[in-house]
Parts: structure tokens; C-alpha cells; sequence
């Protein structure tokens, strides 16, 4: 393929061999010996790149395209190598040069032009910063599409996790028995929400206080850290139990509750960390499950809910009643996991390009540069060559996320993540 007509830009042989792998060993060993070498990661994408046939952020959707795990996840790939990332941060990044150079042009030869229009400037770059806060505002669900939610669900043995894992997910992924205990290890399955986020569910082991055999000591520990990692903690109670002598709620719910929805680690630290690890606050939700049970053994009002602590109910963003075994309850449910996450203002189907994590922090720079420039101009304190020291550091960042303004360094990191032959 002779360039610029080929992916590179440059000229392409292409060898299409026997399939199987000593075939295509054979000749690449042939190849080698006649004096070519093997492709680094990312190699021929960097090479369009630096021959000018798509921008960085377009590159950058590439392994993105590859790695979707959902319809969504590959349509946003797509939108942004269609260059939609590339060309709103193209055009806020013009529209600053203009501005720029109407500044540069009064630093030069003040006395020959008309005054600055101070407040039409600021406007222009409050336009500017409200188009780089849209661009950033992508970024969540570009997070959603590409590494999705890890869901936890815990609670203590045979509230009905597995089944609900299992109802969820519509897979017979965890063992679903009315012993306590059966699920030692924790167990995963995987959804789509949504249209377009993956979602992996985390089915914990029973997680109780006192745990005398050992494999299901390490169960226990482990589905206290898979909580701590997860992104949405599901804490499931046995609605079915409205009529027995502990009510919906009990003493050992309440000790989970405490490790792991309030992350108390010992009763010592009871005022301590709450809603709390490093900082990091963690959504839950709590299922009242077997309300199929409930219903049946009290016929009055009392709605398993109803019966919960206040303290309970408080701690978590919403409740949910469920029955996994006759599957009502679920379609609340995941609509309560989207709201948590921020997802449910994702229109399904509507997916267009997201930000990635690299340029949304180029783009909090650009956007700090532009109200620091917006702060200086309505201040109106400083001669315009202070203005400019911002605006130039802004379109620096801006320059960073399409590719026009970038280090080797940073493209090295960008390409060394792409598989060998992308
Ligand atoms: P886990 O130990 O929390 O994972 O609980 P399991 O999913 O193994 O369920 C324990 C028992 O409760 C099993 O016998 C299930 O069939 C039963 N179960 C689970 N969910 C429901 C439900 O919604 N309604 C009723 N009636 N039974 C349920």
C-alpha cells in the first residue's frame, strides 16, 4: 500500500500467510533475517500520529475500540476516532490562540489599536471554560464504558446473595444452597446495565463475626476487602424472617453492618473512619430479599422495610426490596445501582465520545489556567502580559490532549499501553 494512503501514512507491505502460529513464526523469522524487526507496542498507531493522519486523541481510541467490553463502550471508542475528543478540544484551543494573539498584539503595538474590549474578552474565555467543562464532564461515563462497576454484595450466610448474584446476572454462576456458609469464596459474575456499562458482581462469603473454620476465615476476609474495592457495596438482609423473634433486622446483620457498611474495624473505633476507607467514600444500597416470605407470613402492613432500624436505613443511599427466587424487585434495583454511580443520566443509546483519564487532567490544567486569565481580566489589576503567562499555559494543556502541544515522554506512556502489531 503505497502512503499516504495506508494507515501509517507511509508505504505498507502487507504479508498475509498460512494461518497457525509456526507459519507466521516462519516468516517473520524470514522478516527478521532480511532485515526488518518486530513492531513495538503501538507502533504503526504512532507512526499515523506522528505522520499526521489522525490526532492523539484519536490514537488513543483505538485500544480503547479493542478492549470495549460492551456495544456502548465500542460506540464511544468509535465516536472518538471519528475525532469528536480531538476536534471540541481543537476548536477551544483556536479560539484561545485568537485570544492569545489579540493579546500579544497589545503587549507589541498598543498604540496603534483600537482599546481592548476587556469584557467581550472575558466572555470569550468564560465560552472557553464552560466548553473545556463539558468536555470534562464526559470523563465519568468514558469510566463507566471502559472499566465499568465492581459490585460487592454481602451480607451474612443464606440472606440470599448467590440467588440474587445469580437473578442479577442470569447465570447459574454462584451455588445457591440453604446451608450457611456455602459460598466461601467469593464469586463472580457479570452484567451489562444500561445498554452499556459492565458491571461485575462480587458475591462475598457470608461475612459473619465469629467464623471457626478456616477456609472460611480467608472467605470472610476476603469479601471485607472485595467490599473495601468495590465501587457499590449491596448489602443483603432476609426480609422473609418479618415474623421471627429478630425481626428483618439482627444482631449479626447489624455486626456486618458495622465492619463493612460503616467500616468500623473493632468496636474501639466506633466514632472513627465512618462511611470511610482512605478517604474514599463508598456507595451501598441494601436489598431486603425473600419479601416474597414477608409477604406471605404477615398479612398486614408492616412492610419488611418498615421493621428496619433508622440508623440502618439512614446509612445507605437507597433500600430495595427484593425477591431473587421469584424476581421481583431486581429492575429497582439496578435502577438504584445506576443512580449511585452517576450513570442513570447516561442516555441509553446516546453515546458519544468521553474523555480519558490522561486528558481530563489536562484538561482541569486548562481550565484552572482559564480562571486564573478570567479572575486577572475582570480584575483588570495586572498589565496584559500576565494574562498571557495563563492563557499560554492553558493552551499548553489543551495541546496535550489532542497532540499538538506534547512530550516524548508522555507518548511513550500512551503507546507502550497498545498491544504489538496495533
Ligand atoms: P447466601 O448464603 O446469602 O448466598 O444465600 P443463598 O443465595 O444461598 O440462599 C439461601 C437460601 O434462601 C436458598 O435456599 C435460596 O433458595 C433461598 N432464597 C434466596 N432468595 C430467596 C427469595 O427471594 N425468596 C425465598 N423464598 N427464598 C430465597
Amino acid at each position: 500500500m503505497l502512503g499516504p494512503r495506508s494507515f501509517t501514512a507511509e508505504d505498507v507491505v502487507e504479508i498475509h500467510t498460512h494461518g497457525g502460529g509456526v507459519c507466521a513464526a516462519r516468516v517473520i523469522d524470514v522478516c527478521i533475517a532480511g532485515g526488518a524487526r518486530l513492531a513495538r507496542p503501538g507502533e504503526f498507531t504512532l507512526r499515523a500520529y506522528l505522520n499526521g493522519r489522525m490526532d492523539l486523541s484519536q490514537a488513543e481510541s483505538i485500544p480503547e475500540l479493542i478492549g470495549a467490553r460492551t456495544v456502548a463502550a465500542a460506540d464511544s471508542a468509535l465516536a472518538g476516532i471519528a475525532g469528536g475528543v480531538g476536534k471540541e478540544v481543537g476548536e477551544i484551543r483556536r479560539e484561545c490562540l485568537d485570544i492569545l494573539a489579540e493579546l500579544d498584539a497589545r503587549l507589541d503595538f498598543d498604540e496603534d489599536l483600537p482599546p481592548l474590549d476587556v469584557p467581550g474578552l472575558v466572555h470569550r474565555l468564560e465560552m472557553a471554560k464552560q466548553r473545556v467543562d463539558v468536555a470534562m464532564e464526559t470523563s465519568q461515563q468514558g469510566r463507566l464504558l471502559r472499566s465499568g462497576l465492581q459490585i460487592a454484595i454481602v451480607g451474612r450466610p443464606n440472606v440470599g446473595k448467590s440467588s440474587l448474584l445469580n437473578a442479577l446476572s442470569g447465570t447459574d454462576r454462584a451455588i445457591v444452597t440453604s446451608l450457611a456458609g456455602t459460598t466461601r469464596d467469593v464469586v463472580e459474575a457479570s452484567l451489562v446495565l444500561n445498554g452499556g456499562i459492565p458491571v461485575r458482581l462480587l458475591d462475598t462469603a457470608g461475612v459473619r463475626e465469629e467464623v471457626s473454620d478456616e477456609v472460611e476465615r480467608i472467605g470472610v476476609e476476603r469479601s471485607v476487602n472485595a467490599a473495601h474495592g468495590a465501587d457499590i457495596v449491596v448489602m443483603v438482609c432476609d426480609g422473609g424472617r418479618g415474623g421471627g423473634e429478630e425481626g428483618v433486622w439482627g444482631a449479626e446483620d447489624e455486626a456486618i453492618f458495622n465492619q463493612i457498611i460503616l467500616r468500623k474495624k473493632n468496636k474501639k473505633e466506633d466514632n472513627d473512619n465512618q462511611n470511610n476507607v482512605d478517604g474514599k467514600h463508598i456507595p451501598s444500597l441494601l436489598v431486603v430479599n425473600k419479601i416474597d416470605l414477608h409477604n406471605n407470613n404477615n398479612n398486614n402492613n408492616n412492610s419488611g422495610t418498615s421493621t428496619l432500624p433508622k440508623h440502618v436505613v439512614q446509612a445507605f443511599s437507597a433500600v430495595v426490596e427484593t425477591s431473587a427466587s421469584k424476581g421481583t424487585g431486581l429492575e429497582e434495583l439496578k435502577q438504584s445501582i445506576l443512580k449511585v454511580s452517576g450513570a442513570s443520566s447516561i442516555a441509553p443509546g446516546g453515546v458519544s465520545w468521553a474523555v480519558n483519564e490522561r486528558q481530563a487532567e489536562a484538561l482541569t490544567r486548562a481550565r484552572e489556567g482559564l480562571e486564573r486569565v478570567v479572575s486577572l481580566a475582570a480584575g483588570g489589576e495586572l498589565p496584559v502580559d500576565f494574562w498571557t503567562i495563563d492563557l499560554r499555559s492553558s493552551l499548553i494543556s489543551l495541546g496535550e490532549v489532542s497532540g499538538e502541544d506534547v512530550t516524548e515522554e508522555v507518548l511513550d506512556t500512551i503507546f507502550s499501553r497498545f498491544c504489538i502489531g496495533k
